[in-house]
């Protein structure tokens, strides 16, 4: 992987034929650390959001100490790029053969479960071990935030208190586990899920030793400027602290997005103009499926030496694959003067947009280079600034 300073030297230097991916270390690094300073408990990554290896091992590196991952894959390439990191296998539904081979090849001992029929799954796996820690995952709501998580998993809260008794039964460590959504707006999506949590607890009577409060830490985005990060964490402390929990219980939480959204951009190169629409080399079936698919906005800038002069107008992209859906709404607001051969950096891919690429139709990444400005946004900016928004550029 070769270096460059900036997106704009590279694209200048490179004239590249196939979207570039551009990783900002030092970003990922900066979000890692504020989480692992400011968060007042444990951080898990989730490794779902963006499981490129050279993410894992900076952010192990940045003091990320456990993983939240959800396959036997997950499990295998975090044990082979931060090989000491504890891991949590956070999804409520698993195969038999994936919980076996987790705890007895690779050392996996928390499990999150939201039935009892996957409670009694665990036990077969593991063969009655008696050195678990099992979150029970809770269905909260999903209102405040942009992508729900509501409807699939989480055990009703009128099912918590048996479910909580037997996993008591069984684990060595209790826990209980929800996920708001992504992209959570606002911080009373988590002071509501305690409320749920805090009833579970007194319901049931059990004693709990972890709560876990999963992802859905916002990033920054066009049209989605959540509050300061730091108001997020002191709403969960608040919360926390009111629990009726075990003197020595832990609180932890599954950042996935919060801590990879400003690690990857992406360069791609304008093949054709119609109007307002531009037909660029990436698409729906790259990195840019939550632009196509739930019409996400990101931040965009032209690659020029010479600034153009004209203003900015509204955009809408197409991607490069002969599929019709292959298109990305926006609106994405670029110089009016923008033609055919002009790159074009589209911002705070690194969650859920890199992830995601697909081969289809033969449309694949070129390379991958690690690069030294900043990212178009970031939440993690000096915060005594009292204009936080004003680190909040170019949106
Ligand atoms: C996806 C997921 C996360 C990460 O969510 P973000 O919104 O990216 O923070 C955390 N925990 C679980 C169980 C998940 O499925």
């Amino acid at each position: 992987m070769s270096k460059h300073h900036s997106a704009l030297g590279l694209a200048n230097a490179l004239r590249p034929v196939q979207p570039v991916t551009l990783t900002r270390p030092h970003a990922a690094q900066r979000a890692a650390r504020f989480f692992v300073e400011k968060f007042p408990g444990k951080s898990l990554y989730a490794v779902k959001a963006n499981p490129s290896p050279a993410l894992i091992a900076l952010l192990w590196d940045s003091g990320i100490t456990h993983f939240d991952v959800a396959s036997l894959t997950e499990v295998r390439l975090v044990r082979e790029n931060a090989p000491e990191a504890t891991l949590c296998f956070m999804h409520p539904v698993k195969a038999e053969e994936a919980i076996r081979e987790a705890y007895f090849e690779h050392g996996v001992r928390v499990f999150s479960l939201d039935t009892a029929e996957e409670l009694e799954k665990i036990v077969r796996a593991t063969e009655g071990a008696t050195d678990l820690t099992l979150c029970v995952r809770i269905r909260v709501s999903s209102d405040h935030s942009k992508l729900s998580l509501a409807s699939k998993f989480g055990a009703d809260p009128a099912d918590m208190k048996q479910l909580l008794i037997e996993t008591r039964q069984v684990a060595d460590a209790l826990g209980i586990c929800f996920h708001v959504g992504s992209q959570a707006m606002t911080p009373s999506a988590y002071t509501e899920a305690m409320e749920r949590v805090r009833a579970a607890i007194v319901g049931s009577g059990v004693t709990v030793d972890v709560v876990d409060v999963g992802g859905g830490f916002p990033s920054v985005y066009p049209g989605m400027e959540p509050p300061a990060m730091t108001a997020y964490f002191d709403a969960i402390q608040r919360a926390y602290e009111d629990l009726p929990v075990s003197y020595s219980s832990e609180l932890w939480c599954e950042p996935g997005r919060a801590l990879c959204a400003e690690y990857s951009s992406l360069i791609v190169r304008v093949e054709k103009r119609r109007g307002a629409e531009l037909y660029i080399n990436d698409g729906a079936y790259g990195a840019l499926f939550d632009a196509a698919h739930v019409g996400w906005r990101f931040p965009v800038a032209l690659l020029r030496t010479e600034e153009s002069e004209t203003k900015d107008m509204p955009f809408s992209f197409y991607g490069p694959t002969c599929d019709d859906m292959d298109h990305m709404a926006g609106p994405f607001l670029l110089p009016a003067d923008v033609q055919p051969g002009d790159y074009i950096e589209i911002g705070m891919l690194g969650a859920y947009g890199c992830a995601m690429r697909t081969g289809f139709n033969g449309f694949t990444n070129g390379a991958t280079y690690d690069v030294s400005d900043e990212p178009m946004a970031s939440l993690y900016l000096d915060e005594t600034d009292d204009q936080l928004s004003s680190n909040v550029v170019k949106l």
